[in-house]
């Protein structure tokens, strides 16, 4: 495989399950454990704050399924009503923790300086981002989505502590998060090479052993053409991440494709 890339398959809860949901998880999860023997793909969920805890207790059976935040504030400790800092991630056994999504973005607001803040402190506490970026149609169809998502990138600029291990990048274009509406393995192969190539302002090597995966209403349907791109390491995925037997399918796909 290329420069030693696993294929990251990411699970992206956003704000759905209940405690129910996840016991059933955990129930499938056990039935589908020969999925997760494969060392080149590796797995990891992203729950809502609620359910954190209580999975990273279960998946202690399945240390092959690794857990990841949504988001997470840019202060360890302090009067922040309603924000759940790095180190309390860290703490209750989270590895990931995703900055920069566009639901964030654009529901919430969120703008350049505060996901440097976020991205900053992740990695000080010991966490591994995925940074997500991507264009919206308007920018796509004015041929903008290239330097959009280079704009994005500009945010991890300064940020000192980053390497090809505590950073993921993750390719997102808006018109294609929950609309059913993907991008095509080419138009993705085409942003994730242009992305490396950003990120050889770090180094040529750090850029080679990136990972940068690509999420947009991924499914088993549409998994094998996306993620046979050479610059695809892997994907993010939403909606069909909570269709348990559609999620397990895909990494069952995503295993036979890397042997
Ligand atoms: C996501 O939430 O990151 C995402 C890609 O969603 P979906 O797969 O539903 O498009």
């Amino acid at each position: 495989m290329t420069s030693g890339r696993k294929k990251l398959i990411f699970g992206n809860w956003k704000m759905n399950c209940l405690v129910a949901d996840q016991a059933n998880f955990i129930s499938e999860l056990e039935k589908n454990r020969s999925n997760f023997a494969n060392p080149s793909v590796k797995v990891a969920v992203f729950p809502p704050f609620t359910l954190l805890n209580l999975l990273s207790i279960q998946l202690k059976q399945f240390p092959v399924v690794e857990l990841g935040a949504q988001d997470l504030f840019y202060e360890n400790k302090g009067a922040y009503t309603g924000e759940i800092s790095p180190v309390q991630l860290k703490d209750i056994g989270c590895e990931y923790v995703l900055v920069g999504h566009s639901e964030r973005r654009h529901l919430i607001g969120e703008k350049d300086d505060l996901l440097s803040k976020k991205v900053s402190a992740a990695i000080d506490a010991g966490l591994k981002v995925v940074f997500c970026i991507g264009e919206k149609l308007e920018q796509r169809d004015r041929n903008l989505q290239l330097e959009t998502v280079s704009r994005q990138l500009s945010a991890l600029t300064g940020i000192k502590n980053l390497t090809a291990e505590n950073l993921v990048v993750a390719y997102e274009p808006v018109w294609a998060i929950g609309t059913g509406r993907n991008a095509t393995g080419a138009q993705a192969q085409e942003m994730h090479k242009y992305i490396r190539e950003v990120m050889k302002v770090r180094s040529s090597q750090f850029a080679e052993e990136l990972h940068i995966l690509y999420g947009g209403s991924v499914k088993s349907a549409n998994i094998e053409e996306i993620i046979s791109k050479p610059d695809v390491d892997g994907a993010l995925i939403g909606g069909a991440s909570i269709v348990w037997n559609e999620f397990f399918d895909i990494i069952s796909k995503v295993n036979k494709l890397v042997g």
